[in-house]
């Protein structure tokens, strides 16, 4: 659930603590520069937290309760955020090459870190950097595709269609009418990349591709040569389910409608940007072992409603020893679509400096894909509780993917053993309902990969300026062939812009870490299913009710970001690599089936070309 789901929004403040932080610079030089580094952190530090409260405050009553009123304010706030960010990003330059503990140097780097946007440090050019952020956020939010006068799709509704429809025309036709979204955004990007760059390079880095592949505790090309490794590990993966898929794709829509070149095209696997293909698991349906079940139907048997739903992933982390939520959880958080406002219904979890103020945001719906979404959002909110003892600059997740991989762990967990054990259906299917039960994951989890990859693959080479304005939607079409083998059945154009179709580009999302988080939500499942003990195939373990697992896993929570990431991934695993061998483990017996039937369909296929 990628497409609707926000990283945590972690309360960081800005600050003006311009007057401290000359006197810091005045003194750096001195013969204890550690001191000044401190005090200029110290100060640092108050400044963040009051404006990233005020910041959280006003954005959560703006997505709570939208109005013309709260949405200025809100940007007010943030606009106050991003100037404090810019400003002591800028003061901690001076402390450059100076010696200062392991620790400032950390806090230095993370507050260099903060923003994925840099503004530059001229009050012009930062007040046209915020406004095409924001402009850019507001098309499309407001974005619809009208295919009458009187008929306006917004995304949700065209997504329904786009998960629902059979018929390719209907199909395709609002795959491109979403699409336009995208177009009038281009000149805005091109000039946001450019205004982001300048703001990098203020800050030391080369350009903003470059800020962002430093937020990983290893220089920027080891990160991107850590990413195609773990996508050459997965690739043969991907190429078997996407060649099952195709095959029952072109049995159902014909050759008129799939290209000879081997490729699917877009629109026609359940989502409209081809991330997710679960709503089209009844077209590739792995044979019926009788041994299927029904979570949604069985919710909605037991008469869950919102609140029980929550409760359901609450009770999951208080069996592995965790604290109940607080109070404040339940009385401040939302949970249903109020019927008299308009609410940002895309689910988020939020935390504030208060560790007993954690929430979540989310139109609760009583059906199985919420059931795991319920558990992914919980899986911040208690990051959040774990490291709130840590001082401000290291309560985050050790990295972004770290922090969005958490809740997925949880759900992972979240087996048919488990769903019987907490009553919500009669009797544990036997073995035989495996292969559904991993084929349909697999559409969720593995057809995402190339997906959660290529974005960024995409906006590095946007931001260095390989890849130049004038060939923007040809290079992102010729990535998402490469990664996903998916092509659009229209001719697109450079008059298109089809990257602003996506809400991360707009909103300008690191993307990568939805990528790493899908390899190391397995890592960390296979970690804590050793440390329980269990030994049986991946995808039958679950780690519900056990302490041992709950307090490894809590380690790396509690570290927040005040290590590098492989000493918190070490702490839960043993391990100090990502590794996508764990996602290959799990997927394993699904694997050797889908090659089964790719050979039987394509005699002489290589099926991990
Ligand atoms: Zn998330």
């Amino acid at each position: 659930m990628i497409g609707r789901m926000p990283a945590y929004r972690l309360l960081i403040a800005a600050f003006v603590v311009l007057t401290a932080a000359g006197v810091a610079c005045r003194n750096a030089g001195s013969a204890q520069p550690d001191l000044n580094a401190g005090t200029f952190l110290t100060n640092a530090n108050d400044t963040l937290l009051r404006l990233g409260i005020e910041s959280s405050q006003a954005g959560w009553v703006q997505n709570t309760y939208i109005t013309v009123d709260t949405q200025k304010i809100a940007a007010d706030a943030q606009s106050d955020f991003a100037a404090a960010v810019a400003e002591l990003a800028l003061g901690a330059r001076r402390f450059d090459g100076l010696r200062l503990s392991e620790d400032d140097a950390r806090k230095l780097k993370l507050l260099k870190l903060q923003l994925s946007a840099p503004a530059p440090n001229n009050p012009a050019e930062r007040d046209e950097l915020s406004s095409l952020s924001s402009s850019l956020k507001g098309d499309y939010g407001k974005g619809k595709y009208c295919p009458s006068a009187n008929r306006c799709l917004d995304i949700d509704q065209a997504s329904n269609i786009l998960a629902s429809s059979r018929d390719p025309r209907e199909l395709l036709d609002v795959w491109q009418g979403w699409h336009r979204v995208g177009a009038p955004m281009r000149d805005r990007y091109t000039r946001f990349v450019e205004l982001s760059n300048k703001g990098a390079r203020e800050l030391g880095f080369d350009d903003t591709g470059v800020l962002w592949r430093s937020n990983y505790d290893m220089s920027p090309d080891k990160f991107a040569a850590e990413v195609d490794r773990l996508w050459a590990q997965v690739q043969p993966l991907y190429l078997s389910l996407h060649t099952y898929v195709r095959s029952k794709l072109a049995a159902k829509y014909g050759s008129a409608v799939l290209p000879a070149d081997g490729t699917i095209p877009a629109h026609l696997v359940g989502n409209m940007w081809a991330q997710d293909w679960s709503n089209i698991y009844p077209l590739v349906a792995a044979p019926a072992s009788g041994e299927n079940y029904d979570l949604t139907a069985s919710l909605k048997r037991r008469n869950a409603d919102e609140r029980s739903m929550v409760k359901y992933a609450e009770n999951f982390f208080t069996s592995l020893g965790y604290q109940a939520l607080p109070p404040a959880f339940w009385e401040r958080s939302l949970f249903k679509k109020p019927a008299d406002r308009d609410v940002v219904c895309h689910a988020s979890a939020s935390g504030w400096d208060a560790p007993e103020d954690v929430r979540i945001k989310m139109c609760v719906q009583i059906n199985a894909e919420d059931f795991r979404v319920v558990h992914h959002e919980l899986g911040h909110d208690y990051y959040g509780l774990l490291y709130a003892k840590q001082p401000y600059f290291y309560r985050d997740g050790a990295i972004d993917a770290f922090h969005e991989a958490v809740g997925d762990t949880i759900a992972l967990s979240a087996t048919p053993g488990y769903l019987k054990q907490i009553g919500l259906i009669d009797r544990v299917p036997s073995e035989k309902g495996d292969l559904e039960y991993l084929l349909n994951t697999a559409l969720a989890k593995v057809a995402f990969l190339p997906f959660g990859a290529v974005i960024d693959q995409w906006r590095w080479k946007v931001f260095s300026g390989e890849i130049p304005p004038t060939a923007y939607n040809k290079a992102w079409w010729d990535l998402r062939n490469k990664y996903q083998r998916v092509t659009a059945s229209v001719p697109r154009t450079e008059s298109d812009f089809d990257p602003g179709a996506k809400y991360h580009v707009p909103a300008n999302t690191p993307y990568t870490r939805y990528f790493l988080a899908y390899i190391l939500q397995f890592q960390f499942h296979r970690a804590l299913c050793r440390e329980a003990g269990f030994t049986g195939p991946l995808h039958r373990c679950s780690i519900y009710g056990n302490k041992a697992a709950g307090a490894k896993l809590a380690k790396m929570l509690e570290m927040g970001s005040s290590r590098p990431w492989p000493e918190a991934l070490a702490a839960l695993s043993g391990e100090s690599a990502m590794d996508a061998t764990a996602i290959l483990d799990y997927f394993a017996p699904l694997k050797t089936w889908l090659d089964e039937q790719n050979r039987a369909a394509q005699p002489g296929l290589s099926v991990a070309q």
